[in-house]
């Protein structure tokens, strides 16, 4: 397509941030035919075994699965997750209720987060890895200013449009804060997480695997999700002053009794003892800004525009619906990039706003009343 006096192919889309989001995006860009350089600060993590910090399993539903068969993507995603058919919850008695997922066949899929190579099918498709921003302008020339690489050098780039994915703390976002009537707001909640690991039992799932396990104990809550090597990632959350009270291993196992005792042999007391002090918890937050664009330079998308709390399970899902949105703008707005950018930002922050609000609606709700009469209640609203 022609717009600005250039064909798509003459012009060049610099994403930056080639997490779940940034990778998505790539390929839709691609498939326009665009030059599309994709610049992200770790290594490829597709060669990595631990990505530190990070919940490398994610809950894929269909929002997000819409976006990624748009691009073709779906299939070979889906077949290496693992569906989740309802929710699992565990007593402190240890009794194990399941809670189906909305209507029968409905199914949710637990996936890994390592598609950065996505975008490589794609000959006009360049992934950038060990390749950091660290300053853009968005006035006069777009250079993107890049530090990373083995030599330590810098590179700069000139785009036809920025698309940023930086995640969160996005260094993207940053230019945006200086620019007069651009709303901005963040908050933490009381609550971090930490991530263990529940080992194979004789090379099986040490749980039932085609569920999402929920352990509720009110201000305490801890998730286990199945990943394809047998394990099963392990999510506690609680407040950052009760994790600071839990300073040596027998605290950790005094802890782990008294709320979660079921989990204990299928995690193990020596992995407990140390795998809970290896990384400190990481906080939460809810992001929320708009417009999410500059003039027809610069668009925000994904955690960048909209970080949410992970309770409602719909963070990356959004981001991908992101992509699924503003393709179908270029297409009403024959790619013009001064007509695609406002209407994206029309559009897509109301409904990114409403996301955040649930998620935090069901931080209170999952940690709360997940084991009491509103569970009953909700799976009878979801089975309607
Ligand atoms: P990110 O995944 O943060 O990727 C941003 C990328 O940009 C990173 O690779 C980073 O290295 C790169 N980057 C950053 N700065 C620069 C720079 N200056 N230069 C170059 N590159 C840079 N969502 C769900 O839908 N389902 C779930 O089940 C779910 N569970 C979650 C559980 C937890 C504990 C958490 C914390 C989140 C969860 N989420 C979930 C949310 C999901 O992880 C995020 O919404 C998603 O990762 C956002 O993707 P993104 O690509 O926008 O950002």
């Amino acid at each position: 397509m022609e717009s600005g006096g250039k064909s798509s192919k003459d012009k060049v889309v610099a994403v930056v941030g080639g997490g779940l989001v940034g990778a998505l995006n790539a390929c839709y860009f691609a498939r326009r035919g665009f030059q599309v350089e994709v610049f992200e600060s770790r290594d490829d993590i597709r060669e990595a075994k631990i990505v530190r910090g990070r919940s490398i399993n994610l809950a894929l539903s269909h929002r997000g699965r819409q976006a990624l068969s748009r691009v073709g993507m779906e299939e070979k995603i889906v077949s290496k997750g693992i569906p989740m058919h309802s929710r699992m919850i565990h007593s402190l008695n240890g009794k194990q209720s399941p809670i189906p997922y909305g209507k029968k066949g409905q199914v949710t899929v637990c996936v890994m987060c390592r598609n950065a190579g996505l975008a490589e099918r794609y000959p006009n498709a360049k992934m950038n890895f060990d390749h950091k921003l660290w300053l853009w302008s968005p006035t006069h020339v777009l250079l993107l200013w890049l530090e990373g690489r083995p030599d330590g050098s810098a590179q700069s780039l000139q785009a036809d449009l920025i698309v940023g994915c930086d995640g969160a703390f996005s260094t993207i976002r940053k230019q945006f804060l200086r620019r007069s009537r651009f709303n901005f707001s963040q908050t933490y909640i009381p609550h971090g997480y930490l991530e263990l690991t529940m080992p194979p039992v004789a090379g099986e799932f040490a749980m039932k695997p085609n569920y999402l396990h929920i352990w509720p104990r009110n201000t305490f809550m801890m998730i286990a999700l199945p990943n394809l090597d047998k394990t099963f990632t392990c999510t506690l959350f609680m407040p950052f002053d009760e994790f600071e009270k839990i300073t040596t291993g027998d605290d950790v196992m005094e802890f782990f009794q008294e709320y979660f005792p079921d989990a204990i042999p299928l995690i193990g007391v020596e992995a407990l003892k140390t795998d809970y002090f290896r990384l400190p918890a990481q906080a939460m937050v809810s992001i929320k800004c708009s417009p999410y664009h500059i003039n027809d330079k610069c668009v925000l998308m994904g955690d960048s525009a909209h970080a949410v709390v992970p309770f409602y399970g719909q963070g990356m899902n959004a981001g991908f619906e992101d992509c699924i949105v503003f393709d179908e703008i270029m297409d009403q707005c024959n790619e013009d990039f001064s007509a695609v950018l406002p209407e994206y930002t029309r559009v897509r922050v109301p409904d990114d706003h409403t996301i955040a609000d649930l998620a935090m609606y069901n931080y209170v709700e999952m940690r709360a009343h997940v084991n009491s009469k509103w569970f009953l209640f909700r799976k009878k609203v979801d089975d309607i």
